[in-house]
């Protein structure tokens, strides 16, 4: 959305009058060019200063135009919303919570230009109430940001943008383990989502729905394991994880490594959960797939080594905060290493770098072995598959937990028709 119809206000309308005009509209495409570029080489603080010069210049402009026809252009507010939702985002990106709160005050408008910038205003609105729970979670947060989505659900009003955001809440609200909250809060999302058109080589909105309520359900269910109902766990992890498993396969891009982090480990805990069945020759094959599926992770996150490991932020500088435990993992600031040692070290799951750092320990020793055959590369091989197993029974808690013997051989045999 942002790019595209800001490009489109500067080419169809003139901006205000006078010589200084090519230069500060170059200035402004620079910029535009040059946050574009911030973000995809994921440094969220350059972004972030540039957004707010963008917002200056803007500014600018309108105060320009108005200084000179008493008219407030509406187009101008709208590049300005443009540009302030796009600040809050990448604020948000970068938890830092505060700033996004602080930009929501200031976007405050009128009644009257509020009616002309309509989806922005709710958008920055859930944005705000975002920031103010992931800061304080109090129930009356919990409650509002809820009935908030509600009333927009209600509406009936399918926007991509909306049921992104509104995602991040069931997130949030599963990691506070407000499993009926968000499993509710899900559902509704689905419905609303669910005559959206799905395409097989893209993950469609719907998909993203149904991914991250599957990823609830399996959190309850590790977490609140006797309270599981067994068709809830049937529905969604014998089915449709499956169907998710074909659709994500197809998907790269940056934007969604983190999600995609997520469903590895989801597709590993699944494995897992189907293994202590007696048959002996699949139980074996469902281990060494969740293995197999922790590695994937691993592999993944590896090659992002270079950014903070809460954040994203890419590491500009040789320093940084380096864990000690694995050497692995990396951080911007000692704040965002304690925000996802108990929990969310892979966005919005239950599962802290305190249980990933010894996997990571024995990974990176395996990663750095320099002759693959020999016999301290076997010994570093066979370690990190312990390791990876006691990450998923202790580490997870999953250790005597299996799904219903009958149901993991309806499920494989659905797989193998
Ligand atoms: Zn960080
Ligand atoms: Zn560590």
């Amino acid at each position: 959305m942002g790019k595209k119809s800001r490009r489109s206000n500067r080419k169809g309308h003139s901006m205000g009058q006078g010589k200084n005009r090519p230069v500060i509209l170059d200035r402004l495409l620079k910029l535009d060019e040059e946050v574009r570029e911030s973000k995809e080489n994921m440094l969220w603080s350059k972004a972030a200063h540039k957004i707010r010069e963008c917002i200056e210049i803007v500014q600018e402009i309108q105060d320009r135009i108005l200084k000179s026809t008493g008219t407030i252009e509406i187009y101008i507010l709208e590049q300005k919303a443009v540009c302030c939702m796009d600040l809050i985002r990448v604020e948000y990106n970068r938890y830092r919570f505060d700033n996004v709160l602080q930009i929501c005050n200031d976007i405050q408008m009128s009644p009257e230009n509020e009616k002309n910038v309509l989806s922005l205003d709710f958008l920055s609105k859930l944005y705000g109430q975002l920031a103010l729970l992931r800061l304080d979670v109090s129930k009356e947060n919990k409650d509002k940001i809820v009935s908030f989505i509600d009333t927009r659900i209600s509406e009936r009003i399918n926007d991509t943008y909306v049921v992104t955001t509104a995602l991040e809440a069931v997130r949030i609200l599963r990691s506070l383990k407000e499993y009926d909250a968000a499993i509710a809060l899900g559902e509704k999302l689905e419905r609303l989502t669910e005559n959206c058109e799905r395409v097989t080589s893209d993950n469609s909105i719907a998909d993203v729905v149904t991914f991250v309520n599957a990823v609830t359900h399996l959190e309850r269910y590790r977490i609140e394991y006797h309270q599981q109902v067994h068709k809830d766990f049937s529905k969604y992890f014998l089915v449709l994880v499956q169907e998710l498993f074909d659709k994500f396969d197809d998907i790269s891009g940056k934007n969604v490594i983190c999600q995609r982090d997520a469903y590895f480990m989801m597709i590993a805990q699944r494995e897992y959960l189907c293994h202590q069945i007696d048959d002996k020759q699949l139980s074996s094959q469902l281990c060494s797939n969740a293995i197999e599926y922790v590695e994937t992770y691993l592999e993944r996150a590896w090659h992002h080594e270079r950014h903070c490991f809460t954040c994203h932020e890419k590491r500009t500088t040789t320093e940084a905060l380096v864990c000690s435990g694995c050497r692995v993992a990396c951080y911007c600031s000692l704040d965002h290493q304690r925000m996802t040692w108990k929990k969310d070290a892979i966005q919005g799951m239950r599962i802290g770098h305190e249980i990933l750092c010894p996997l990571w320990k024995a990974f990176r020793k395996w990663k750095l072995v320099s002759k693959k055959g020999n016999e301290r590369a076997m010994k570093l091989r066979n370690r990190l598959d312990r390791e990876c197993l006691y990450f998923l029974s202790h580490g997870l808690g999953l250790k005597g937990k299996c799904f219903e013997e009958k149901n993991v051989h309806t499920f494989y045999q659905s797989v193998a028709e």
